[in-house]
């Protein structure tokens, strides 16, 4: 089902329209400044079609950070939602702030409606023609006391939302929440980081309400982003396993890595990097995902054990070296501000597409400085290659021949020297044209 996010400023009458919308009175309306509350998800059901409506909650933070909070949450909404609605009130007119929100909706690619609210008798619906400066089209005008309006809008919601959502989660589909694992073996501090990033950046961590999500996942906010957790129940409710479900455990961590775009895999630095973390980090590079090594505990880490840490990578972890990297510490917040700037990273390589002229004109040069050994008397071709695939980057090369190991490895080698793809395995096949 398509969801339509609303957002305002606090104190607009956005829970009094919502709860209009949603035709009863028992969704909580909270006029309490300072309340917080978080992101909740309702379905509705107007005209026999069904759809979300996603009330971005109104938690207030500090006054002078009231504009950018809106404005933040409008940006959220339109990355996320299939329609947005603005909120404002009629009776205050345009504030700063819904200008600013306004300035952000203007550059969604989804529509985008505005509602003005507390129109509760005629004088103020001529007042609402005000509004027009937002640049957000007709203001339409709802009394919450009375309901009026709120009908004509929700016709009008039903409108431009589309039939199907712009994303339902899966695999392959540009938008919506990125899906983020966080594994790692046990007592590496997942639960620790996880309750860091969700609480450092006041974000909301909480389940999804709904048939097409799976109620175990966190939406977690991070830089003005909202990303998807995948299976993060356990570390919620910092469930601990009993020994002797290993088993288990790698199971449900291969799962994660699945359901995932991007996995977190934490190591503990302050010990000798462990099996199980290899095993892990195999997975990952395996299931194709992109990946960022985070080692976690770095408060812990003197230099005589960064020597060995160093030494260790390049002896264990040297199959991964393309990976995203950063030393944190869940405990004292250590760095954990670069997590999401290489989290972007790792999942903007996993998206790249090279261009075939481009790849085509790299190759020719390579080929003519480095030619492919000679096998049974003859110099296979590289004839062409292209991209076949993203996420991750998959490419494929017709040669007239068998190319051996070792220089698939040195086209891959110089293929990432090239283009980067930093954070995200790449894939190379061959195949071979008679
Ligand atoms: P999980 O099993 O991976 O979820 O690990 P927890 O988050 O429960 O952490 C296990 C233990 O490691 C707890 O006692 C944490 O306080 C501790 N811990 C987590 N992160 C850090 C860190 O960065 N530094 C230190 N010194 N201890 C940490």
């Amino acid at each position: 089902t398509p969801t339509l996010a609303v957002v305002g400023r606090p104190n607009v009458g956005k829970s009094t329209l919502v709860n209009r919308m949603l035709g009863r009175r028992e969704a909580v309306v909270q006029d309490v400044p300072g309340v917080t509350r978080d992101r909740v998800v309702y379905d509705a059901l107007w005209n026999g079609r069904r759809f979300k409506l996603m009330d971005t909650g109104g938690w207030e933070p500090d006054a002078d950070g009231l504009q950018g909070f809106v404005a933040q949450q409008a940006e959220t909404a339109m990355r996320t939602a299939d329609a947005v609605l603005l909120v404002v009130d009629a009776a205050v007119g345009a504030t700063a702030t819904d200008q600013a929100a306004a300035r952000v909706l203007r550059r969604a690619d989804v529509p985008v409606l505005l509602a003005a609210t507390k129109v509760d008798d005629d004088r103020l619906t001529s007042d609402t023609a005000e509004l027009w400066r937002l640049g957000l089209g007709q203001p339409h005008p709802v009394s919450g006391l009375h309901g009026r309006g709120s009908g004509d809008l929700l016709d009008a919601v039903l409108d431009v939302l589309p039939e199907t959502p712009r994303d339902d989660f899966g695999l392959g589909a540009g938008s919506g929440p990125r899906r983020v694992a966080l594994v790692g073996k046990p007592n590496v501090g997942k639960s620790s980081l996880l309750n860091k990033l969700a609480g450092e950046q006041r974000s909301v961590v909480h389940d999804v309400a709904g048939t097409t999500v799976d109620p175990v996942d966190s939406l977690v906010e991070l830089d003005g982003e909202v990303f998807r957790f995948v299976d993060t129940a356990g570390l919620r409710k910092r469930v601990k396993m009993a020994s002797g479900m290993e088993y288990y455990a790698s199971l449900r961590t291969s799962a994660a890595i699945e359901a995932a775009e991007v996995a977190l895999v934490l190591i503990d630095a302050s010990e000798p990097i462990a099996e199980q973390d290899q095993r892990v980090l195999s997975m990952v590079a395996d299931s194709g995902r992109a990946l960022v090594i985070l080692f976690n505990k770095w408060d812990l880490v003197d230099e005589e054990r960064r020597h060995q840490l160093s030494r260790e990578l390049e002896r264990d972890l040297i199959s991964v070296r393309w990976a995203e990297r950063v030393n944190v510490s869940a405990l004292t917040g250590r760095a954990t501000q670069r997590i999401t700037p290489a989290m972007r990273r790792a999942l903007e390589s996993w998206d790249t597409r090279i261009p075939t002229g481009r790849l085509n004109q790299w190759l020719t040069d390579l080929v003519a400085a480095t030619p492919p050994p000679v096998r049974g008397g003859k110099q296979p071709k590289i004839m062409f290659a292209t991209q076949a695939r993203t996420r991750p980057p998959t490419f494929v090369l017709f040669t007239s021949g068998f190319l051996e190991a070792g220089y698939r490895r040195f086209v891959e080698r110089r293929l990432r020297e090239e283009f980067g793809f930093g954070g995200s395995p790449i894939r190379l096949s061959v195949r071979v044209r008679e």
